[in-house]
This record gives C-alpha cells, sequence and structure tokens, in this order.
C-alpha cells in the first residue's frame, strides 16, 4: 500500500498524526500538582472527538513506576502530586489509520535527575528516527535506542516494544526491540511505525499488575450470563477492532455487574485484559513515542506538526 501524497490514507495519517500532537501538546497545561488523573483523561478523549478525530485506544495515564496500560477507573479519585512522572499516550485514528504518540512530563518544579529520566527516552526515539530509512536492519534501532539510554546511565525496558500499524490495527505481528537482539528484519519503505523507547532507574523490565482497564474484543463464543452476553454484544458492536476502556461501558449496567461481565469475557477468551504494567524493581520510568511512515529517503512523523 503506497503512502505517497495523493494517497487517501496518507491524508488519513496526517491529519490523525496533527490531532494527536496538538492534543498531547496541550495538555502539559492541565498537567499540574492537584489535577485530577479522570478529568486529564477524559479530557483528552473528548478533544480527540472535538478536533475532528476517533478514539484509537483510550488515553494512557501512567504515574511514576507504572510504565503503561493504566487509565482513569470509573470514579478514580487519583490526584497528581509535585514531582510526579506522568506518561500521557494517545491514540487518534481516522478511517482507521492510526496515529499513535506519547510523552513523560514531570509534574510541578524541575527535577534534575528526572528531567534526565525524561530526556533519556526522548533522545533514544530521535535517534532511533534519524535512522529510520527503507533497507535498515530492525535491530540496528533497537541498538540505538539502548545505547541512547545507557549512556544516560539508565535501562531500556526490555519487554515493552514499538509497533508496525495497519489500518483498524494497532499492533501487527510486527515490533520493534529497544535493544538489540540477535533477530532483525529489514524495515520498507511504506511501512508504519510507533517507536516507543521507555527508560528507567529500575530493573529494565515490566512486570503485570493483577488489574486491567483497558481491553480489546477477541472474538465470539457462547455466554450464559445475562451481563456478560449484553456487553459483548455492545463490545462487538461499538469496539470491534481497537482497545476500549472500563469507563466506556460505565453506564451499560451497575458497576458490580459490569466487573463480573468483564471477568467472564476475560476467562472465556472473548476480550483480552491488557493488564497495568509496572516496573519490576518499582523504578522511575519515562516514555516517548512517534508515528512514522517509511519514505524513500528516510521517513516522516506524522505526529510532529
Ligand atoms: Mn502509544
Ligand atoms: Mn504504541
Amino acid at each position: 500500500m503506497p503512502y505517497n501524497n495523493k494517497h487517501e490514507s496518507y491524508k488519513y495519517y496526517k491529519k490523525a498524526g496533527e490531532i494527536a500532537f496538538s492534543i498531547i501538546k496541550d495538555v502539559e497545561k492541565i498537567l499540574k500538582p492537584g489535577a485530577s488523573v479522570l478529568d486529564i483523561v477524559e479530557w483528552v478523549e473528548k478533544e480527540i472527538l472535538k478536533r475532528g478525530g476517533s478514539h484509537a485506544f483510550p488515553c494512557n495515564l501512567s504515574i511514576n513506576e507504572v510504565a503503561a496500560h493504566d487509565t482513569a477507573r470509573i470514579d478514580d479519585n487519583r490526584i497528581l502530586k509535585e514531582g510526579d512522572v506522568v506518561k500521557i499516550d494517545i491514540g487518534v485514528h481516522i478511517n482507521g489509520y492510526i496515529a499513535d504518540t506519547a510523552k513523560t512530563i514531570i509534574v510541578g518544579a524541575k527535577n534534575k535527575k528526572k528531567d534526565k529520566l525524561v530526556k533519556a527516552s526522548k533522545e533514544a526515539l530521535e535517534e532511533a528516527i534519524s535512522k529510520i530509512r527503507p533497507g535498515i536492519k530492525s535491530n540496528e534501532i533497537g541498538r540505538v535506542i539502548e545505547d541512547t539510554i545507557r549512556s544516560y546511565d539508565l535501562k531500556p525496558i526490555v519487554n515493552l516494544t514499538g509497533h508496525f500499524l495497519e489500518r483498524y490495527k494497532l499492533h501487527t505481528n510486527k515490533v520493534l526491540f529497544n535493544i538489540y537482539t540477535r533477530h532483525y528484519f529489514e524495515i520498507k519503505e511504506n511501512d508504519v511505525i510507533a517507536i516507543e523507547p521507555f527508560a528507567t532507574d529500575g530493573y529494565g523490565k515490566v512486570v503485570d499488575e493483577a488489574e486491567a482497564l483497558i481491553f480489546r474484543y477477541l472474538t465470539r463464543k457462547p455466554v450464559r450470563n445475562i451481563y456478560a452476553r449484553r456487553l459483548l454484544d455492545y463490545i462487538e458492536r461499538n469496539y470491534p477492532y481497537l482497545p476500549f476502556s472500563e469507563r466506556w461501558l460505565g453506564k451499560m449496567m451497575s458497576k458490580i455487574n459490569l466487573y463480573a461481565a468483564l471477568r467472564e469475557l476475560i476467562n472465556i477468551k472473548s476480550i483480552y485484559a491488557y493488564n497495568i504494567l509496572r516496573e519490576k524493581a518499582r523504578g522511575l520510568v519515562s516514555q516517548a513515542e512517534h508515528t512514522v511512515i517509511v519514505k524513500r529517503d528516510g521517513c516522516e512523523i506524522i505526529t510532529l506538526a
């Protein structure tokens, strides 16, 4: 599929990228000590629609040692504190063409150690992007990311990766490691890739928390429970391809029935649960992410104006 400037899909990617960039730029203004996690996440999701996009996934807001897949719960009462290391990760799509971008913000006053953490993932992302072109080996990108993060005396997170995107597919089966790996493949012209280095002062690995707030539809299965069946019908109709959050289902039924229904759908593998991911040694984690389209002589960052 060619993404030259005349192609429809290219225009959709560009538009999705512009919206995502404009929101992630503006969100900084509301990330202040005392701000509520629920308000921030709902603001981002509302702005995506207001600015003409659709949700590619729920707004992720992950704090300190939590690396990814956290978002506001229904009735979340968490408040941001001075010094919190906040990863905001947002996804916008137009007609299924997805722009995925993230950045890390330190809440409140400047702090040398935490600024270094933020810089490490940001610079790793920039270095990786500067190397992307058709023919480059995927493990060369991993090497650049790893070396850059290690040059800050920090560790890349080995089990979080960048990923390739296709229409209505946030993750294809191709991933881009944040470390050097023996195995590699070649990057091709017109590939669409979300590159997302994570840096930490902890162990360098994430583990699953028990809780999940973000889910994705997998397949239809027979369901006996009336609430689980209603929920599965609703998910099939509204979120057949892309991730959704429990908040987006909150008005369907009581919280207690919703949680039981979600649990049943996870158990029978009708839906997939993205467990909250926490750094193994509870180190602080930073993330930087852009979506790029590979061009003949490099790449174009769609999530940058
Ligand atoms: Mn992302
Ligand atoms: Mn991503």
